[in-house]
């Protein structure tokens, strides 16, 4: 599932394609996509649409469009872009939605899953739409140690389940939690209110340095995910702890273990990160 590194790769990569790019032509081919907006109505809405801005928030991708509307796009379990010259786009029966710019080039969202989503803002709205669904950038300038601090403050949530909620620091998933816990030398489980102020500043250094490295490898490719111009990331290849359940700890050579946390998988050192 695309984390902040790999949407940021997303990002990166469409920004020269689409920047001041027109829409000529829209399709988008699968209801989910758009619902409860009929998908017409959506392609209709971006034709002659200008793309001004493309940011990211969490893992949300934000196209400013001319109008001063937003297309906001999650990719959610597997959702990805690809582009090329018109025409050269090979076949693809998981693709969602397809754009034509006035550059010549073809932009086409695919999704194996179907859960991604594309929402189409008036001006004004996008504050209201994400501020209740986001906490800080965790690369921002705003998330600090002391922002760490109040927003762990009285949460008896496992601290790794504390990191996959998009409402107290955004952008963070599966993979880039348990590598930020892994490197912060703090188990999993330990309930994210009761962590003591050197474990929040290793966390807080844990939590940049993973999402960077994340970044600087163009994300992790484990199955469809790819940059928009279909090449693989490499951060799949720096997993510390993530999917290597039996090997040895990089830090210490115990066997990495595996248990379930708030139902999702996670890998851990049980010496470098014991309770
Ligand atoms: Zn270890």
């Amino acid at each position: 599932m695309p984390e902040l590194p790999e949407v940021e790769t997303v990002r990166r990569g469409l920004v020269p394609v689409l920047r001041g790019a027109t829409i000529d032509a829209a399709e988008i081919l699968d209801p989910r996509l758009t619902r409860p907006v009929e998908p017409a109505l959506v392609a209709a809405e971006l034709v002659g649409e200008r793309f001004e801005t493309l940011n990211r928030r969490g893992k949300y991708l934000l196209f400013g469009l001319a109008s001063g509307r937003t297309l906001v796009v999650h990719l959610r379990m597997t959702g990805s872009f690809r582009h090329a010259p018109a025409g050269e786009l090979p076949d693809d029966a998981h693709r969602r939605a397809l754009l034509r710019l006035d550059t010549g080039t073809e932009v086409a969202y695919r999704d194996v899953r179907r859960f991604g989503t594309w929402e189409l803002l008036d001006d004004g709205h996008l504050v209201v739409y994400l501020s209740p669904r986001l906490g800080p950038e965790p690369l921002g300038r705003s998330f600090t140690g002391r922002r760490l601090t109040h927003l762990v403050a009285g949460r008896r949530a496992p601290v790794k389940a504390f990191l996959l909620d998009q409402r107290r620091i955004a952008g963070i998933g599966n993979i880039y939690a348990d590598e930020a816990l892994w490197r912060s030398r703090i188990n999993p489980l330990r309930p994210a209110g009761e962590l003591d102020p050197d474990e929040l500043t290793r966390l807080h250094r844990a939590i940049r340095a993973a999402l960077r490295r994340g970044v600087e490898l163009r994300g992790s490719t484990l199955s469809e995910y790819t940059a928009p111009d279909g090449t693989p990331g490499a951060m799949q290849h720096e997993f510390h702890v993530y999917g290597r359940e039996g090997e040895p700890c990089d830090r210490c050579g115990h066997p990495i273990e595996r248990t379930v946390i708030g139902g999702r998988g996670t890998w851990f050192c049980p010496r470098c990160q014991r309770r």
